[in-house]
């Protein structure tokens, strides 16, 4: 994930009188793991009530599991006095949307809990309150994790599983030269959401501004759509770095260089209000992160089938470049703007442009 706060943690630091401490002892972390999340593992036998060591994933004639693991670090990815429910639903959404960026139809989740002694009880319901609400939204189980004391941070981290068929997953590798490259939804509310959340983006409309933190503290990962486009989309993954930085990506292990037009990338209205304040540039749009939108590419003959699929499910696909051999044997995304010239893009890792 993009975003680096420089929050220090702040998580109930001894504000309130009377905090119950995570328990220290086993005993206790086991009535933490009965009390708050053993209920989320009801409905899924092989969790057994998180009374076991392990879980057992049944396997889907024809079908197989994709696994992904993501941490979020509290000060790092997260601001620490962010409410616990979205904190908990932020952290299984970025792994929800790896899933789906990869085809896969999401069903269980693992949660490792990272906790400093001076997190509430209180603080704990609210986070399992969140996963419970998330887990109804996208049919997914918690089937077992670890619980442990830190002297740092809040710090969690989930590993989802999803279903796919065999040999389907959407790769980074899979671009072909001449595929257009394509973005679901909008780009860069999430890091204009963070400078709203600093102080560095004042003077926008409630609505606007609130849209943005919203977007920043809680994906949609694209759950419906990701895994109708196996058979579609021929590269795939979702915008968590930046858009430039993961476009690179699908460039480096597909061996080609990719063409983004900045005009053509998709922009929410808080996002161009935002734009007209000055307070980022394109730059911060292009390179923010925390998108949690597919970015994919996928040969011409995919156009008509995407526009349906886009229809159908209600969500924006917008081509924004194209797919092109690497020039002078480097695998680099090129931003042009609306007069067709490069972009310089003036950021650590960008400034080749
Ligand atoms: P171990 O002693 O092998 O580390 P634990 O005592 O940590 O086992 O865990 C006991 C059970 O509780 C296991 O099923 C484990 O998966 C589950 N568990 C522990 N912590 C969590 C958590 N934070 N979320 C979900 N399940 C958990
Ligand atoms: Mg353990």
């Amino acid at each position: 994930m993009g975003h680096s706060t420089d929050e220090t943690n702040r998580v109930n630091d001894g504000r309130e009188a009377g905090a119950v401490n995570v328990p220290s002892t086993r005993c206790g972390e086991f009535e933490l793991i009965a009390r708050y999340f053993a209920p989320l593992a009801k409905g899924f036998p092989g969790a057994y009530g998180l009374l076991d060591d392990a879980a057992v994933i049944a396997a889907l004639p024809g079908q197989e599991l994709v696994a992904k693991t993501d941490a979020i670090v509290g000060g790092v990815h997260f601001l620490v006095d962010d409410p616990p429910g979205l904190i908990a639903r932020k952290a299984l959404r970025v792994n929800l949307s790896d899933l789906a960026a990869k085809g896969a139809v999401p069903r269980a989740y693992m949660l490792d809990l990272m906790l400093p002694s001076t997190v509430t009880e209180d603080w704990i319901a609210a986070f399992a309150g969140g996963l419970a609400l998330d887990q109804d939204a996208y049919g997914v189980h918690l089937i077992g994790g670890d619980t442990d004391s830190t002297p740092g941070p809040v710090t969690i981290a989930i590993m989802a599983f999803g279903d796919i068929a065999t040999g389907r997953m959407l790769r980074r590798g899979g671009a072909r030269d001449g595929d257009t490259v394509f973005v679901t939804g909008a780009i860069g509310d999430a890091a204009f959401g963070l400078k709203v959340l600093r102080g560095e983006l004042t003077g926008l409309e409630a609505n606007a501004a609130d849209f943005l933190v919203d977007r920043y503290r809680l994906p949609r990962p694209r759950v419906a759509l990701g895994p109708r486009l196996v058979g579609l989309a021929s590269a795939a993954l979702d915008v968590s770095d930046g858009l430039l930085a993961d476009l690179q990506h699908i460039c480096q292990v597909s061996e080609l260089a990719a063409v983004i037009e900045a005009a053509r990338v998709p922009l929410s209205s808080a996002v161009r209000a935002a734009l007209a304040t000055n307070a980022g540039s394109i730059t911060t749009v292009l390179t923010g992160g925390d998108d949690y939108e597919i970015l994919f590419t996928a040969p011409a003959a995919a156009g008509n089938e995407l526009a349906e699929l886009s229809q159908a499910l209600d969500v924006p696909i917008t081509a924004i470049g194209r797919m092109v051999a690497p020039f002078g044997g480097k695998t680099q995304v090129t931003v042009l703007n609306e007069f067709g010239r490069p972009v310089a893009v003036d950021r650590m890792g960008w400034t080749h442009f």
